[in-house]
């Protein structure tokens, strides 16, 4: 099912996503949590199958973007300009975007209930569950992002136009402490998210980030593999990411 999107002012947009479009499966979490597909022993199964049952009634998924101008400046390779302010990424990310006119720049959460969920169970005694909970909760999050993304890339080719793949603060080289002026782009209280002193986002399970835009642009994988940034935390997790998508794809 296609998503829908509403436009609110400033060429903002909020888009529906529902725990469904998730697609976040039993073997998902498996898989999260270390274990082959169908394999986790109990009591972990049981647990997984607690979270999933109870994660409908307690997501409070919202997700949302703007559109405003990109460019790479000549003078400035290592950074973009995206929607005024210069955003020093690093060239990993400003080389992605180098056929970019235009950024969306997304927010996205699935709200706080699960961490507190995982917190409570965790001051009660139940660890085990209460780290099952907070590992689901890290999928919805980063799955809610990538459903959002697929959205503003299916939006996109309605106006016949293409999508870079998404980075946030914090990847590839691009300081978090941009965080705060990323933010700057977005409606005051966008899906509810708010930053603390440190520019950590609240709900912590939250996504920030941008995706680029354009008529010659095409979407890519990442390219981790040729990658000169040594001891990157997330080149397994991206890796193994690519390794499952090319698997589903059989
Ligand atoms: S290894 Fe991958 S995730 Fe890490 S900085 Fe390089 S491109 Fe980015």
């Amino acid at each position: 099912m296609p998503l829908r999107q509403s436009r609110q002012p400033d060429d903002a947009y909020v888009v529906e996503i529902g725990f469904h479009d998730l697609g976040v499966t039993k073997a998902d979490l498996e898989i999260r949590l270390g274990y082959e597909a169908g394999r986790a022993p109990e009591p972990f199964g049981g647990m997984i199958d607690e979270v999933l049952a109870e994660a409908p009634g307690r997501l409070g998924i919202q997700a949302g973007y703007r559109l405003v101008p990109l460019s790479r400046p000549a003078d400035k390779r290592d950074g973009l300009l995206i929607g005024g302010p210069f955003f020093r990424t690093g060239t990993i990310v400003a080389g992605e975007f180098a056929r970019a006119d235009e950024a969306a720049v997304f927010a996205c959460t699935i709200g706080p209930s699960l961490e507190t969920w995982a917190s409570d169970l965790t001051g009660d005694g139940e660890p085990a569950l209460g780290f099952v909970v907070d590992s689901a909760a890290s999928e919805f999050a980063e799955r809610t992002a990538a459903v959002l993304h697929d959205g503003v890339a299916a939006f996109m080719r309605e106006r016949g136009r293409g999508v870079t793949n998404r980075y946030s603060p914090g990847y590839c080289t691009w300081d978090v402490g941009e965080q705060r002026t990323l933010f700057s782009l977005l409606p005051d209280g966008f899906c509810g998210i708010r930053l603390t002193e440190s520019a950590l986002m609240v709900p912590v399970k939250s996504v920030s980030g941008i995706i680029g835009t354009g008529k010659s642009v095409e979407r890519r994988d990442y390219r981790c593999d040729r990658c000169g940034v040594e001891e990157c935390v997330w080149r397994a997790v991206r890796t193994k990411k690519k390794s499952e998508t090319t698997d589903k794809r059989g």
